[in-house]
Order: structure tokens, then C-alpha cells, then sequence
């Protein structure tokens, strides 16, 4: 029957786009992965002049974030805690993309983030930000799991807490 054998090349179609997206997420989970595993600046430096502590109920999630302001510059990031694979990715993540940044450029990376990771951005907005973003994008995944989203964000919350100097735990509740 022709029809039927129309239909199977559709479904051909459809098994090359599925095996590309799972291309893509084995990609990025090997990003988080590795961050998790060995994660970077994970550390209290003695002189950090900004901090603050999140955590999220949800999972268990809990991390310090440590900054050393020069002036208006982010001269060293760094963070501790304990928590799931995503929540310190992230946070090893940022801290790294923190480094050398201006208060406010922390803050308008932070706004990118949560659209990234909240799915506020199209496909091509994200193409235009990909070698700005670099491995943050690893973490664009978990718009598909909504739950996952508060991990992902805790470290990005407690960075903005530190450089406000708030006293005030950051919770995800
Ligand atoms: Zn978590």
C-alpha cells in the first residue's frame, strides 16, 4: 500500500529530529555532570567582602556565595553547600561566568539566566547569546521540568542577595 509507505517515511522524519534532541540533552547533561563532579570555586575565600546563604525546601539545596568586590568589580566568585547535581552545576557555573564582571553586568547576566532557564527566550535569542552564555546554556534544559527550574536558580538568587548585602537567607519557598 503506497499510503503506508508514505507514512513510514514521515515517521523517519520525525525519529531524525527525536534522535538530535537526545544528542543534545546527553550533551548538556555531560556539562552539568562534569560541573557537579568537579565543581569550580568551591570555596570560602577569607576575604570575601560580599556573602549570603540560599537554599531551597524543595530539594535540599543549600549554598553560600561568596564575593570579593574591588569597587564596583567582581574580582573573585566562588561558592559552598550541598545539593543536587543541577543546583551545583549552576553554581559552579556562575561563579565562573561572575569572574572580572561589574555589579551590573552580574545583574543583567542574572535577568538572562532565569529567562533562559524560565523558557521567556526563543530559539534564536538563544543562538544570539550562545558564546556569551557559553556552558550556561547546558541549563536551558530544565524549562522542561518545572520543579528543576528552582534548583537551577537558587545560586543565581543568593549571588543577588550577597551583592545587596542582605542579611536575609534566600529561600526558593
Ligand atoms: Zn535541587
Amino acid at each position: 500500500c503506497g499510503r503506508g509507505g508514505h507514512r513510514g517515511g514521515q515517521t523517519g522524519v520525525l525519529m531524525r529530529g527525536h534522535v538530535q534532541d537526545q544528542e543534545l540533552r546527553e550533551l548538556y547533561q555531560e556539562v552539568i555532570l562534569d560541573h557537579h563532579r568537579y565543581p569550580r570555586n568551591f570555596r570560602e575565600p577569607p576575604h570575601a567582602t560580599h556573602r549570603a546563604e540560599g537554599v531551597n525546601p524543595f530539594c535540599g539545596d543549600r549554598v553560600n556565595v561568596y564575593l570579593v568586590l574591588d569597587g564596583d568589580r567582581i574580582r573573585e566568585a566562588s561558592f559552598q553547600g550541598s545539593g543536587c547535581a543541577i543546583s551545583t552545576a549552576s553554581a559552579s557555573m556562575m561563579t565562573d561566568a561572575l569572574m572580572g564582571q561589574t555589579r551590573e553586568e552580574a545583574e543583567a547576566m542574572c535577568a538572562r539566566f532565569l529567562s533562559l532557564v524560565k523558557g521567556e527566550k526563543t530559539d534564536k535569542d538563544l543562538d544570539s547569546d550562545a558564546t556569551e552564555a557559553g556552558d550556561l546554556d547546558a541549563l536551558a534544559g530544565v524549562r522542561q521540568f518545572p520543579v528543576r527550574i528552582k534548583c537551577a536558580t537558587l545560586a543565581w538568587h543568593t549571588m543577588i542577595a550577597a551583592l545587596h548585602e542582605s542579611d536575609v537567607p534566600v529561600s526558593t519557598e
